[in-house]
């Protein structure tokens, strides 16, 4: 009777200690889903793209409340121009761009493209209308070819050679015994930034979306590399109407619209002249970087 008793009365105590760390569990996902989750909204409709006007309107946001990121960001990129964001690192220009592509939602404010607003309509219709092209990007561990594909799964084999073309990778292809068909990754080929960035950016030109971003996409890369990605982006940035992060100045000058970002607020906006003859945030960080 004792023998039987000790081990159920054992079992009982494992038994609470499992319901507390469950209980602990629960409260600990509890706080982690007070996080808002970026979900279609009820009645969501197709985004309809006409011209691919984007406006930021007294947009401010935080990914933790207590530290505000953004603050009451309002600007207009017009259907087909080129806006860029310029800033410190941390002033906040990929979380601009991760709002627009709903990775999160605004704290306050709305965003619109062409007058719909973007939390009104389903996150499938809205990302096919944005292609970016990130600081980082990924490449899966498969051919070059594929890796592009992924832009528009349904492409035919002449979209994807033109985008080969026009992202400039044909030369480089060319020097690979397999060609597009050379796996990239682990025990394959290993690709240079400025390659990487090139796919990227077929990927991007694939999946024909009306418009388009560039997070310090040449960032990382020598000022030769650096050329070739410029004018890979200006060809295809012609069509489009494209938002373009920026570190190096020397790469936007000819943007429609400077924005100059400073802890998550608009400082200046004009320009490259325009904000050269105001002599302020823009005129210093443009000084600093012709010492380099
Ligand atoms: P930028 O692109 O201008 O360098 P970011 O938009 O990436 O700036 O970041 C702006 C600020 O937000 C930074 O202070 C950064 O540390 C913070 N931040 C970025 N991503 C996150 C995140 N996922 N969670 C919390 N804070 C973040
Ligand atoms: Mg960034």
């Amino acid at each position: 009777m004792i023998q039987l008793f000790l081990p159920l009365n054992f079992l009982g105590f494992v038994y609470r200690e499992i319901r507390r760390a469950l209980t602990d569990l629960e409260n600990m996902l509890g706080l982690l889903n007070k996080k808002p989750q970026v979900t279609n909204a009820p009645n969501a409709n197709t985004l309809n793209v006409k011209n691919g006007e984007i406006a930021f309107n007294n947009v401010s946001f935080s990914y933790n409340a207590n530290r505000p990121i953004l603050n009451n960001i309002s600007f207009k990129v017009k259907a087909g121009s080129k806006v860029a964001i310029v800033g410190a690192s941390g002033a906040g220009k990929s979380s601009l761009a991760r709002l627009l592509y709903r990775f999160y939602d605004v704290t306050s404010g709305n965003i619109t493209i062409d007058n719909q607003a973007i939390s009104s309509v389903t996150l499938d219709s809205l990302r096919k209308a944005i292609a970016i092209v990130p600081q980082d990007t990924v490449l899966f561990n498969t051919t070059i070819r594929e890796n592009i594909a992924y832009g528009r799964p349904s492409a035919s084999d002449s979209d994807i050679d033109k985008a080969i073309e026009m992202a400039h990778l044909k030369d480089f292809i060319n020097t690979l015994a397999d060609g597009d068909k050379t796996r990239v990754g682990e025990r394959g080929l290993k690709v240079s930034g400025g390659e990487k960035q090139r796919i990227a950016i077929a990927r991007a030109i694939l999946k024909q979306s009306p418009i388009l971003i560039f997070d310090e996409a040449t960032s990382a890369l020598d000022s030769q590399a650096e050329q070739v990605i410029l004018k890979a982006m200006h060809e295809v940035a012609s069509e489009h109407t494209s938002i373009v992060i920026a570190h190096r100045l020397s790469t936007i000058t000819d943007a429609h619209t400077i924005i100059v970002l400073k802890s998550g607020q608009i400082v200046e906006q004009g320009q490259h002249n325009e904000l050269l003859a105001l002599g302020g945030e823009y005129a210093h960080m443009w000084a600093l970087q012709q010492q380099d």
